[in-house]
């Protein structure tokens, strides 16, 4: 078994409490390497490293084209490392290899982006009455604290350093707790490809321990957190008192509505594919199914009928559709959701532990029907292999319901009818919509949330403007004294 260590100030080193945690293997249930349990005084420790480099040393000196460079070097190892690092983020969260596959590679694709866009960032000249040049510039926030799930690791952390970097900012990134391997791989490649000791600091720990010190510590300007929404509460709530920035990444219910004239075959493809990929483990999951009702009855026989085929299997084994779910947490999690669920609504399909596997966090792929949107299978996020599928009468009725909740991530919406699609894509209250197709995410188009799925948004363009400040510079260009005493 492997014992790793922290990345502070350009060097690998173990906790100052000397505390560790066990990273297992989900598919097997076996502790596979260990991680030191971070503390305050190890975030301490990056944010000065993280501080320090920002305000002296190499890093303020750079220029936009010098951190492009480093940021393709980073995507260029990435690449050149992809099949180890696919291999160890799949064992790390249970998610099949080759999905795990499409993450390194978008990781890689995410570095590449940011790197171009390093040399967009434009300021203004702003149109002022008076004889004065007035110009708007636009420089790094500083330290920027990241705090990231299990859900997609090694993804999620370039989702928020690729930017951070790009816009000059210097990071202290804490990956979860259950899933930190490749994030530190990742930080095997920073000083190797050129960055300057200090600009990019990993902490491993859990939440309490070294999540919310990043979020209270004097020398980080921002936290960017992508988690749910009852930490996001949280995080709000202790940012308050240094001001900080702060971005919110979280949770969501998304519905996924399909009307009687969409495409069957592609319909019932795109509702497994919406909620099912990584195990449902997708804060953009299609969990809430609205069918109309003159398809209702076949929509659910045939998703129940295709649900049970689902090949569930070892996470590196290329013909495995389902892997195990993260950790046992959140196997208990999904199992009290599937007895929820039964209590509520009408189960189709699985609602049990997977049969076949002795060990591992494995869960059937869970499908209720008939399931009102007032209830808790309907209303609450279980992060999991879990749907609800809930009738509707017509497009009033199914925005009524697609808007019926807290959350607004994202959304989909099924028909051939292009007036209809463009009224429901008006109507919902969501970051994203897809329109017969559900869950493709491009580094190129913004992501993020209304209501109580989080604010501020990543990717494109929009995630480096979240780690910029804009200030204004005013040259007066008369040579006499203002006069007025
Ligand atoms: P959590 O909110 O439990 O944890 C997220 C991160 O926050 C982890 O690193 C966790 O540490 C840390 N954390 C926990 N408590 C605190 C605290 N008090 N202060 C600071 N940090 C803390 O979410 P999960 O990891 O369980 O991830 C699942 C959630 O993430 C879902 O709700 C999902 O929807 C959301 N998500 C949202 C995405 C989006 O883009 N909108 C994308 C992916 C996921 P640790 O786990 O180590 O204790």
């Amino acid at each position: 078994m492997q014992r790793l260590r922290m990345h502070i100030g350009g060097e690998f080193v173990e906790g100052v409490r000397k505390g560790w945690l066990p990273v297992i293997d989900p598919s097997t249930e076996d502790t596979f390497a260990e991680v030191p349990a971070g503390t305050a005084e190890d975030v301490d420790r990056a944010a000065r490293a993280a501080r320090s480099a920002f305000d002296s040393g190499d890093w303020p000196a750079t220029t936009a084209q010098d951190r492009g460079r480093l940021l393709f070097k980073l995507a260029d190892r990435i690449r050149a490392e992809a099949p180890r690092l696919a291999e160890l983020e799949a064992r790390n969260c249970g998610k099949p290899i080759v999905e795990a596959e499409f993450d390194i590679n978008d990781t890689a694709t995410c570095f590449e982006y940011y790197g171009g866009l390093a040399t967009k960032v434009l300021g203004h000249v702003n149109p002022v009455p008076d004889n004065a040049l007035s110009l708007s510039l636009r420089e790094p926030v500083g330290v920027a604290g990241q705090i990231i799930p299990w859900n997609y690791p090694l993804l999620m952390a370039a989702w928020k350093l690729a930017p951070a970097l790009a816009a000059g900012c210097t990071c202290v990134l804490k990956p979860a707790e259950q899933t930190p391997l490749t994030a530190l791989e990742l930080a095997t490649f920073f000083e190797a490809v050129g960055f300057p000791p200090g600009v990019i600091n990993i902490v491993t720990g859990d939440g309490e321990g070294a999540g919310a010190p990043i979020v209270t510590h004097p020398s980080i300007d921002k936290v960017a957190f992508t988690g749910s929404a009852a930490v996001g509460k949280i995080i709000l709530r202790n940012a308050a008192d240094s001001i900080k920035r702060v971005t919110l990444e979280l949770g969501g219910k998304s519905p996924n509505i399909f009307f009687a004239d969409a495409d069957f075959e592609a319909a019932i493809d795109g509702a497994l594919f919406g909620v099912f990929i990584n195990q449902g483990e997708v804060c953009s999951a299609g969990s809430r199914i609205l069918v109309e009702k003159p398809i209702y009855s076949k929509f659910v026989e045939a998703l129940a009928a295709k649900t049970k085929t689902i090949r569930l299997g070892a996470p590196l084994d290329r013909e495995t559709k389902m892997g195990p779910v993260v950790s046992a947490e959140q196997y208990e999690r999904v199992r009290e959701y599937q007895e929820i669920g039964k209590r509520e609504a009408r189960l189709v399909a699985g609602g049990g532990r997977a049969e076949g596997f002795k060990k591992g966090f494995y869960v059937q792929p869970t499908i209720f029907a008939d399931v009102d949107n007032s209830t808790r299978i309907a209303r609450e996020e279980v992060f999991g292999p879990v749907a609800a599928v809930i009738p509707f009468e017509g497009e009033a009725n199914a925005i009524r319901i697609a808007n019926d909740t807290p959350y607004g991530l994202a959304a989909a919406v099924w028909s051939r009818d292009i007036f209809r699609v463009m009224r429901v894509v008006k109507a919902v209250r969501a970051g994203i919509v897809w329109v017969n197709h559900m869950q493709p995410t491009y580094v190129e188009a913004p992501w993020g949330g209304y209501k109580q799925s989080g604010f501020g948004r990543e990717l494109g363009p929009w995630g480096i403007e979240e780690y910029l400040e804009t200030k204004q510079v005013h040259i007066n260009l008369n040579e006499q004294p203002i006069g007025w005493y």
